[in-house]
């Protein structure tokens, strides 16, 4: 079994689409839907998707046919270094120890592998150095 992390796009005539429920249906997939947004202008999902990497693939060439935009992602959540201050206040909040400190050099590092995009961090974080990719 695969995972992978992704981004989709709908324009506002596929927003009411069940292109979701096909995913679940036809490509045999899991999926996990971390945030979702609609505005006038469409929709975006942000999505862990868990299936055989054949099942993957072939719900992405569904997924282009039925224009919806894919974006695969690395992470879920971005860390701007230039804005992190490495104050700590995020540290106790990130329920999965994404978040940690480096020593000696006290700095705050980001393993986007851990992180389940609970978004905990974006709303504690004083210099906003957390953000969705959404
Ligand atoms: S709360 Fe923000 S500024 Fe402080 S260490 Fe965490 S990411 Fe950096
Ligand atoms: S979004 Fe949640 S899981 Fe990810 S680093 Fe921030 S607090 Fe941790």
């Amino acid at each position: 079994m695969a995972k992978r992390k992704f981004l989709l796009g709908f324009s506002p005539d596929l927003v009411n689409e069940a292109i979701v429920y096909r995913l679940v249906k036809d490509y045999d997939l899991k999926i996990n839907i971390l945030r979702a947004e609609v505005r006038e202008q469409g929709g975006r999902l942000l999505m862990e998707v868990e299936g055989k990497a054949g099942n993957i693939k072939e719900a992405v060439r569904y997924l282009n046919e039925a224009r919806v935009e894919v974006q695969e992602l690395a992470t879920y959540v971005e860390k701007n270094e230039e804005r992190c201050t490495h104050c700590g206040m995020c540290l106790s909040i990130c329920p999965v120890e994404a978040l940690t400190v480096e020593r000696p050099s006290w700095r705050v590092r980001y393993d986007a592998e851990r992180c389940i995009a609970c978004g905990m961090c974006i709303d504690a974080c004083p210099p906003g150095a957390m953000k969705f990719r959404l």
